[in-house]
């Protein structure tokens, strides 16, 4: 019989949202009358900007006439993005990013989970603690690490984030090749000054490691202190690829749409010491695997850097934000500490205690369902997640609730 791959068989199976799922209908099945409400999901709520709706609906008709149908694009694709991308996302911003280093794809899950495959298999790996889940499982599946020893796997570096370091990694102090940083983070909500950001970017030359920078939740940024770019720090040209994703800035969870920054600059090398460009063999993998974004989604996607929908999606994003402003008083004045949700939709919540009790007393005694911590990883342990997307009645419900409960 053919072999699987064994990898595979590594992986800890994700038993955090089954058991959510589980404690959830048998509270609901115990208390049919009181409905409960879900701050649990990384998911929006709000449909898309009715600018992204305009252009949406007007590709679609385009699809539907010889004159203006679009069969296959490019694979990067289209220039009227890349370029929108381009300007607005960095180079408004004093980012040295062309167009040409733009990738768009349908999703920043994707990319972050495939970039791994165009570097080595003996690399060494940084991942954050607590994690997207995606960093990790696609490593290992890949090989790059030994067995799940008591919730870490044998091989990778982890960087902590604890009460202690503010929910910012530090430095390591040995070497590695590759790094994974999210910032604005899922789930802590942590987001890293310009200087912590400089001194991985620091690291990073020194050791010449990449970093991978999730950026999917920079348009929560308000703080203008903030980078939101990784190409804001000056150096990360020739150290960092950057995901980002129209998913949380423009809902676009349901209709698809991301992209990735490869710097030309960007360099690695062979067992031989020969060094070959990134962006290049970026560009052979998504033209080889990846057939681009619907035009009808491209279309959709740039609107959002026209005025309307530039305006659309800041009105929709401080909607979002409003609510977390509304969680992060909420749980401060219950005496709790917690991270996030000022420059981010989630609220990382300090629980004093294991993160599945926490979760249990706010389901039963206040119906609300939120995130455990420990399902992102050991640093997790202790804390618990609340997410702001949702609908400001709901909130506002949950946050009554949640203090009923616990005063
Ligand atoms: C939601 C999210 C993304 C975006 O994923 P898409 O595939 O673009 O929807 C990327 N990274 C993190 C950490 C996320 O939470």
């Amino acid at each position: 019989m053919i072999r699987i791959n064994e990898n595979y068989l590594k992986l800890k199976a994700s038993y955090l949202f089954s058991d959510i799922a589980k404690r959830v209908s048998a509270y609901q099945e115990a208390n049919p009358e009181k409905p409960i409400i879900r701050l649990g999901i990384g998911d929006v709520t709000e449909p898309l900007p009715e600018a992204c709706q305009k252009a949406f609906h007007k590709a679609i008709d385009d699809q539907g006439t010889r004159e203006a149908f679009h069969g296959y694009g490019p694979e990067q694709g289209y220039a009227f993005l890349r370029e929108a991308i381009a300007k607005n996302d960095y180079q408004a911003r004093g980012a040295d990013v062309d167009a040409s280093e733009i990738f768009v794809s349908d999703g920043a899950k994707c990319d972050s989970g495939n970039i791994q495959e165009i570097f080595g298999s003996e690399i060494k790996i940084a991942v954050p603690d607590p994690v997207y889940p995606v960093y990790v499982d696609t490593n290992v599946m890949a090989g790059r690490t030994g067995n799940n020893v008591d919730g870490r796997y044998e091989g990778f570096v982890y960087l902590d984030s604890t009460p202690e370091n503010g929910y910012v990694p530090s430095i390591p102090d040995e070497k590695v090749d590759l790094i994974y940083l999210c910032f604005p983070n899922n789930p802590t909500g942590a987001t890293a000054t310009r200087e912590q950001l400089k001194a991985w970017v620091d690291y990073a030359r020194e050791c010449e490691a990449i970093i991978l920078y999730d950026a999917a939740y920079v348009a929560f940024i308000r703080d203008e202190s903030l980078p939101q770019s990784i190409y804001e720090i000056e150096g990360a040209r020739d150290v960092a690829i950057e995901f980002r994703s129209f998913s949380k800035n423009a809902g676009f969870t349901g209709t698809r749409c991301a992209y990735t920054v490869v710097p030309k600059a960007l360099k690695a090398q062979d067992a031989s010491g020969k060094e070959h460009s990134v962006h290049a063999l970026w560009n052979r993998r998504h033209c080889t695997k990846f057939n681009g974004v619907s035009y009808p989604v491209q279309k959709a996607a740039e609107a959002v850097y026209s005025e309307e929908g530039a305006t659309q999606v800041k009105a929709l994003t401080d909607f979002y934000l409003d609510n977390a402003k509304i969680v992060l008083k909420s749980m401060r004045e219950l005496g709790f500490d917690c991270v996030g949700g000022e420059d981010s939709p989630y609220i990382w919540i300090n629980a004093k205690r294991p993160s599945w009790d926490f979760f249990d007393l706010l389901l039963n005694e206040a119906g609300v369902v939120c995130t455990p911590g420990a399902g992102f990883g050991t640093c997790g342990e202790g804390h618990i997640r609340i997410s702001a997307f949702n609908s400001r009645a709901k909130i506002e419900e949950a946050m009554a609730r949640i203090k009923a409960a616990l005063a």
